[in-house]
């Protein structure tokens, strides 16, 4: 029996069992010509380019070792000071990151900047390893995967990764305001807003939009302060034509101070100050139908684009679902009883019409099979996953990606809710697309009071 090339030794190697000729459990290198398996030694086949601890014949990543075994012994080396053995306390820690999916990010990982440190320490002490010693490393995606890994592996507890960065955010933030702006906005921080989202979510995990909404006040808490500052008035000079002044003058999102202004009116911190609602704009972003038709036709139709983008878009086109719960679904959200496709939406089922149903059915195989892969950094099968397996697609990222391919995201929901609202009641629309009763009440006034005829006028402009 000659050389063997890589690919070849790769698919034999799927097949470990006795030598034929030395009787030894090892990778299979061969086959005799009676159908034994044979090791790579009684083959006489050169091994030099396989990994010489476990035999793979995967890349070798250094000291002629595939990536997983390089990164193993590290870790060992690190945990163990001299590289000798475990400790016995580290043994479930070692084993975790032993057996990640993505052995090169945790070898990269080893290369990062405190990790050793954090390694000779852990692996000369008893105490128990916490969630704050990675805290206390930068947060760089490499840590994030690193923790996901070792919550799933119940090496650490699990815990709400957006509501614990939420802190650490915030004190960035403040941080770089002048003093007095962050004296009076650090209590308002921890004790107004944090607390009230730690009180709510004590049960639930924190959504992206509740994030984004807290961030947002704080920031807006911030900038009244800058504007105030410009003007040289005191806080507790702000009069309430001053206040609607300033909201006027901006983004609707400053309407968002208003926690912070009624916080400051309950310490007596400025007058009976209040921020009045803002009018929500009716949407003025459409599509035509033809374009509509032609985008929905792609999502359907085209195997050139990425079925992420497929999927997403035809359920955006066709029903108007929102990004946000388009991202909360996972794998098993998708009911398939072989006659019928449907999507399980907050306890709503959502049947999917035959052509749709096919793009959902792949995409689910799709992450499953990837799941598979990934399930030692995660839980939670998404039906959209991110970079971080962890975690589902940003609804930032799904939107610049359907751009990207030509689908308009906002515009095409806006057609399809329109669409839906003259045929279904409020309620039914609500149940429907995953939206509050009172948006899809609005929908359906939009669609009551002849919208379509005031989109058509608008396209002939
Ligand atoms: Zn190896």
């Amino acid at each position: 029996m000659g050389p063997v090339c890589t690919s070849c030794y790769a698919a034999v190697r799927e097949h470990p069992g006795a030598c034929v000729q030395c009787e030894q459990q090892r990778p299979l290198i061969g086959f005799t010509e009676a159908g034994d398996g044979i090791c790579g030694p009684c083959a006489g086949v050169d091994l030099t380019y396989a990994c010489q601890r476990c035999g793979t014949s995967e890349r070798i990543f250094r000291e002629r070792l595939c990536t997983r075994c390089f990164a193993t012994k590290q870790l060992a080396e690190a945990l163990g000071g001299d590289g000798t053995t475990v400790p016995r306390q580290r043994q479930d820690f070692y084993s975790a990151l032993s057996a990640a999916g993505h052995p090169r990010r945790v070898a990269y990982w080893l290369t990062c900047d405190g990790v050793s440190t954090l390694l000779s320490q852990l692996g000369a002490s008893h105490a128990e390893f916490t969630h704050q010693q990675l805290d206390d490393l930068p947060n760089t995606p490499t840590t994030r995967y690193i923790r996901d890994v070792l919550v799933v592996a119940a090496v650490l507890p699990p815990r709400d990764e957006r509501l614990e960065a939420l802190p650490r955010w915030a004190d960035a933030l403040l941080a770089q305001a002048p003093l007095p702006q962050r004296q009076l906005v650090t209590p308002f921080t921890h004790w107004y807003l944090l607390h009230r989202i730690r009180r709510a979510h004590r049960h639930r995990p924190l959504r992206a939009s509740t994030q984004h909404q807290m961030r947002s006040r704080l920031r807006r808490a911030l900038e009244l302060l800058d504007w105030l500052d410009e003007h040289g008035t005191p806080l507790g000079e702000l009069t309430q034509p001053e206040l609607e002044m300033w909201l006027e003058e901006g983004a609707v999102e400053r309407r968002e101070v208003r926690a912070f202004v009624t916080w400051a009116r309950g310490r007596g911190l400025v007058g009976e100050l209040v921020v009045p609602r803002a009018r929500i704009a009716a949407p003025s972003v459409f599509t035509t139908d033809e374009e509509h038709a032609e985008q929905l036709h792609r999502c359907l139709g085209d195997d050139s684009l990425p079925l992420d983008v497929r999927t997403a878009g035809a359920l955006t086109l066709l029903f108007g679902l929102q990004h946000t719960k388009l991202l909360e679904l996972t794998v098993r959200d998708v009911i398939d009883d072989n006659k019928m496709v449907a999507l399980n939406l907050a306890g709503h089922r959502l049947p999917l019409p035959p052509e749709v149903a096919r793009l959902v059915r792949a995409q689910r195989d799709q992450c499953q099979a990837r799941w598979q892969l990934d399930q030692t950094a995660s839980t939670t099968p998404w039906l959209f996953p991110g970079q971080e397996p962890a975690r589902p697609l940003g609804a930032t990222y799904l939107n610049l990606k359907l751009r990207r391919h030509g689908i308009a995201p906002r515009a095409g929901r806006n057609n399809a809710r329109l669409a839906l609202a003259t045929d279904l009641p409020a309620s039914v629309l609500a149940d429907f697309t995953g939206t509050s009763i009172s948006n899809a009440t609005r929908w359906t006034g939009y669609a009551r009071r002849d919208w379509l005829d005031y989109i058509a006028s608008r396209t002939r402009i």
